[in-house]
């Protein structure tokens, strides 16, 4: 889905829809300052602690595509959110136990990180009679804290992934790394990016379709996108900090 346009008619009282339409603007500039289409870079709304009235308000306003992290959260909006059109994605560390409850409820797992994790998500996804996207996590700034494996495992997962056929390969997701320094942030982003290139040329297993990298947060967003960004996850910058003692957010405090 485009980013440039959606939400542009923002009611002037709502907060969270005036900080949508100027994000909208900001990535859609992004792009442009890197001598790319706004249409190829889509705007996930990581919706994590948002009550879901909140959430609805961005949905009714035209934005479709929304992020969450705990599987609980996931449930517990669903019903909420269900009658407002809209994509979910999981965007956090996935445990076996919770891919039951969280499946139903999503479109996407970002999160992929082992092969033991993908054969789960397609045995259960084939239970379902349907398909499911997922993206191959990456941690590209090698810290202990966050999740996904190393680039020089990836072509492993990507081929063990692609043999499940109830799985589409998108792409890859990355949390950057955690740091005002951002030529070491953009590293780490440029070598995500480069791998998918490399990737596809080399015709390795399963990178055909692996077209997405899902990488940028609300501090970075811009780097993200000059260094190839398909897709940003934005949190605070559309609303606000989130509250302080809410669930945890391993990966993604900055
Ligand atoms: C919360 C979260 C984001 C968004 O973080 P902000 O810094 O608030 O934009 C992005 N990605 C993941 C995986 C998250 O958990």
């Amino acid at each position: 889905m485009p980013v440039a346009g959606e939400a542009a008619a923002a009611p002037p009282g709502d907060p969270d829809l005036r900080r949508l339409a100027d994000v909208i603007e900001q990535v859609a500039a992004a792009a442009v300052a890197a001598g790319r289409s706004p249409a190829d870079v889509r705007l996930l709304l990581a919706t994590k602690t948002i009550d879901p009235d909140r959430i609805l308000r961005v949905l009714g306003a035209g934005h479709r595509l929304i992020g969450e992290n705990r599987a609980q959260e996931v449930v517990a909006k669903a019903d909420a959110l269900a009658p407002s059109e809209h994509e979910c994605h999981f965007i956090g560390h996935l445990q076996a136990n919770k891919i039951n409850q969280v499946l139903p409820h999503v479109s996407c797992v970002q999160t992929v990180d082992s092969a033991e994790l993908g054969r789960r998500l397609h045995s259960r996804a084939e239970l379902l009679d349907r398909t499911l996207d997922v993206m191959v996590q990456v941690n590209v700034s090698g810290e202990d804290s966050k999740s996904g494996i190393a680039l020089a495992q990836a072509p492993e997962l990507l081929a063990t992934l692609a043999g499940f056929d109830r799985l589409r390969v998108r792409g890859y997701m990355t949390i950057g790394l955690n740091s005002p320094d951002l030529a070491a942030v953009r590293a780490g982003y440029r070598s995500l990016a480069d791998f998918r290139d490399g990737a596809r040329s080399k015709g390795l297993a399963g990178a055909e379709q692996a077209t997405e990298l899902s990488m940028g947060m609300s501090g970075d967003f811009a780097a993200a996108i000059a260094e190839g960004s398909t897709m940003v996850r934005l949190g605070s910058a559309v609303f606000g900090r989130r509250a302080p003692n809410g669930p945890p957010q391993p990966e993604a405090a900055r």
